[in-house]
Order: structure tokens, then sequence, then C-alpha cells
């Protein structure tokens, strides 16, 4: 879980699980930000 925040004026837009590409448009300022997300737990590598 992580929270993605408005890349002009910094206000919280989302908390999210996971996504690939999302786009969010921020009620404050109207900045449409656009957030693309790298797997931080690659399935392909099982070490347990
Ligand atoms: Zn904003």
């Amino acid at each position: 879980m992580r929270f993605l925040f408005c890349q002009n004026c910094n206000k919280k837009l989302l908390q999210v699980d996971c996504f690939d590409n999302i786009a969010i448009k921020c009620n404050r300022c109207k900045q449409i930000n656009h957030f693309s997300c790298v797997a931080q737990s690659p399935k392909s590598v099982a070490t347990q």
C-alpha cells in the first residue's frame, strides 16, 4: 500500500495497492498527475 501525492501542490490524492500506470486529476490545483509503478517484489523471484 502506498500513497500518491500531487506532483504540483503535494496534496494526497489516492491510496493505492498496486497499479501499472494511472492518471489522477488533483482537485485542488487541477494538475493531472501521471504515475507509473515498477513492481517492488517481482513475482518471478520466489526466495521462500
Ligand atoms: Zn495539486
